[in-house]
């Protein structure tokens, strides 16, 4: 097969696989006929007699396949039976399949049946094993030509991604496509989760595409021709090294193709398609194009492909919208809604294409098994789009602005305030599509985000950078797995950064810091006999005089099951001094006063309780009425700490990680407690932050 020039400096791997595939669309059935030839030159040391082939549109050809029950695992029977018929009222055939209507290995027609291994529903066929007629061998090479045809399902709620009807249709996960061969361990066979996606080797494609001569076709890869023959075309792609392939046949599209060029002169075409009443809109998605492109390359590694097609839907099939296919990505519908107000201000096109182009990294060419472990794939992306968007948009307002407030993307990453309680397991457990109902999407996407964030900001971005170029170096192309992710982190992040993250991902819950106690009142002597009270009185004056405070810190101890070791508790008492935060350690002179009484004094009483991590320690500050604030630092080794304090001035505010690194924190309201109220703080934080971002980590997030 002959490919096209490749990008400058950067030779794509040889695959064993190569894929030709001949299809047609009729758009008026919304079904696809076709042929695929799969060749494989296998070079190990096994001898292969069944080969497991993936219909993954069979998800959609009842309502009791996997996919589907899994999608609507949260529903009751009634809920599930009124969502199907919504959609059949909207629609009378909304199903799809995939049918395969003969198989020839070398010319000898071979059988297959459908096989569930994953979870023994026997009504699910969207895995197939064939019965070959010779094993396939290092001597022997398989050569497969498989007829097959596809009706294209609706794509509405509750189906996704794929599909089709009218005059647009999106054609993803619609051919028969090999599970991966795992030297030494077989076949990884997969049905098709809800939650979790493809695993496939790589290979290179020849894919021919006959449509409506009119309408525009995009796809994966690059063309390499268009014949029109009576009313149809017949389009020509070919891409090397991908792991799948997916295209976009549409009547009143436009395709606009610019380029992101880099500095040694190699470029990417940049192909975007939208309706055409929408193709003004292009310079600004090319301006973000542009500079996340540049962003991701910088920090991670090269772009290896020559071309990008970037697919706005249209609206009434917007759920095909926001996911990733090998040099190809669908954002959201483009159109007059995003450049009016409230939505012109909010930055979700730039977010869902940044998003998207970043999974051509890690659903793309690192291509690691998402079944096993989804978050090598969406936490790492939701991390860096986070954190390029805030590159590239600032810190504070990364997001835009929604009615008016800035929009912190690194507040939108975060696993929202019920997650602490909800998630129950670690998020390197496997698989992936395993995870306890409705918590998803908050340990694959935000969780990986939250720890490599907090991560960041205790021990600086740089390390971040330095380890994804080294994961970058070793494993591009590669599958790699959560062993390889860590041993990188171990090797370059050096150990302080390996704890952090490997705990960030491998306790079953999430970690919640809480202000549990915060009192502060004006001394009284003890009742009964006191000798010691002028003494005391005297000391505290001299130590207010000086600017500081006594504290006393309760450290409860705790034990450590891993080390079967104890740390003994304890109470240590000390005297500690108040920084003015305007002035650093300048203090104001102190007022001169009468003699002492117990009554000139605060004594203050604050508990706070943690995860008992062993990696996560905090910073706390402790603000008294005048302004001062004491600062302190917290291991955050036992479960809880409390501290009594006595001072010249009333304590008054007591916060945790004040300046807001540990992120891996998902739920900031009980960070802090305040005896003077502060109601724009609580109203910001408690009530429109906080339902955004349960609507924002629970709803849009576990589609993108
Ligand atoms: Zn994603």
């Amino acid at each position: 097969m002959a490919f096209a020039s490749l990008s400058v400096g950067f030779e794509l791997p040889e695959t064993s696989q190569d894929y030709v595939i001949k299809v047609e669309l009729d758009p008026e059935a919304g079904r696809l006929t076709g042929s695929v030839e799969i060749s494989w030159d296998y070079q190990g040391d096994a001898v292969i007699n069944e080969i497991p082939v993936n219909l993954y549109m069979n998800a959609f050809a009842h309502s009791e396949t996997t996919w589907l029950r899994e999608k609507n695992i949260e529903l009751s029977a009634d809920e599930k039976r009124e969502t199907f018929e919504k959609l059949q009222k909207l629609h009378s055939d909304p199903w799809g399949y995939s049918k395969l209507l003969s198989v020839e290995q070398d010319g000898i027609p071979i059988t297959w049946q459908a096989i569930q291994p994953d979870d023994g529903n026997v009504l699910d066929n969207t895995l197939i094993e064939l019965t070959l007629a010779e094993p396939v061998s290092r001597d022997k090479s398989l050569k497969l030509v498989i007829k097959f045809e596809a009706k294209l399902p609706v794509p509405h709620a509750p189906f996704r991604r794929t599909g089709g009807f009218g005059d647009y249709f999106f054609m993803a996960q619609w051919y028969p496509k090999l599970s991966l061969y795992e030297e030494g361990f077989g076949f990884v066979k997969g049905q098709f989760h809800a939650d979790t996606e493809f695993y496939a080797d790589f290979a290179d494609y020849h894919v021919e595409i006959t449509a409506p001569d009119k309408w525009v076709v995009g796809a994966t890869g690059e063309q390499i021709n268009k014949q029109i023959v009576q009313d149809v075309a017949v389009h020509v792609f070919e891409q090397k090294a991908v792991h799948d392939f997916a295209f976009l046949v549409a009547k009143n599209f436009v395709e606009r193709v610019e380029y992101f060029e880099r500095d040694d002169g190699s470029q990417i075409e940049l192909h975007y398609f939208m309706e055409k009443d929408h193709e003004y809109q292009v310079p600004r998605f090319n301006r973000f194009m542009q500079q996340g492109i540049a962003k991701f390359e910088k920090h991670i590694g090269r772009y290896p492909y020559q071309t990008l097609s970037i697919i706005f839907p249209s609206f009434a099939q917007k759920d095909t919208a926001g996911m990733e296919y090998p040099t190809l990505i669908t954002v959201v519908p483009a159109g007059e809604i995003w450049d009016q107000f409230p939505l012109s201000e909010f930055r979700m096109i730039e977010m869902v294409a940044l998003h998207e182009f970043g999974h051509q990294y890690f659903y793309g060419f690192f291509a690691s098994n998402e079944r096993r472990n989804a978050f090598l794939d969406e936490g790492f992306n939701s991390y860096w789009e986070g954190r390029i968007m805030s590159e590239i948009y600032g810190k504070t307002s990364s997001w835009g602005l929604v009615a008016g407030r800035r929009l912190d993307g690194k507040v939108l990453e975060k696993a929202g305030p019920d997650a602490a309680e909800d998630i129950r397991e670690s998020v390197r457990k496997q698989p992936s599509w395993l995870y306890y109902p409705g918590t998803s999407g908050r340990q694959v996407y935000n969780r990986p985000a939250d720890t490599l964030m907090t991560a960041g900001n205790l021990y600086g971005n740089d390390i971040i950078d330095d380890i994804f170029h080294a994961y970058y170096k070793s494993y591009v192309f590669q599958h790699p797995n959560q062993n390889d992710f860590f041993q990188t982190v171990k090797s370059i992040g050096g150990k302080k950064v390996f704890n952090l993250i490997s705990e960030g991902l491998s306790e079953p819950e999430l970690p919640n810091y809480k202000v549990a106690q915060l009192e502060s009142q004006l001394r009284t002597e003890p009742v009964g006999y006191n000798e010691n009270e002028q003494l005391l009185t005297e000391s505290l004056r001299q130590l207010d005089d000086q600017g500081m405070v006594w504290v006393e810190t309760t450290d409860p101890g705790w034990f450590d099951m891993q080390e079967q070791f104890t740390r003994e508790g304890s109470v240590q008492l000390g005297e500690e001094r108040l920084l003015n935060p305007s002035e650093g350690a300048a203090l104001n002179p102190p007022e001169t006063t009468n003699a002492p009484q117990a009554a000139s004094f605060y004594e203050s009483r604050v508990r706070i309780e943690g995860p008992a991590w062993r990696y996560l320690p905090i910073a706390l500050r402790f603000t008294f009425s005048d302004g001062k604030v004491l600062s302190k630092q917290w291991d955050g080794r036992a479960a809880w700490q409390a501290y009594r304090l006595l001072s010249g001035s009333k304590l008054v505010k007591v916060e945790i990680d004040p300046e807001q690194l540990i992120t891996l924190d998902n739920n900031p309201l009980d960070n802090s407690l305040s005896l003077e109220s502060d109601k724009l703080f609580v109203w910001e934080k408690s009530t429109w932050l906080a339902a955004f971002i349960q609507w924002f980590s629970t709803g849009v997030l576990t589609w993108i």
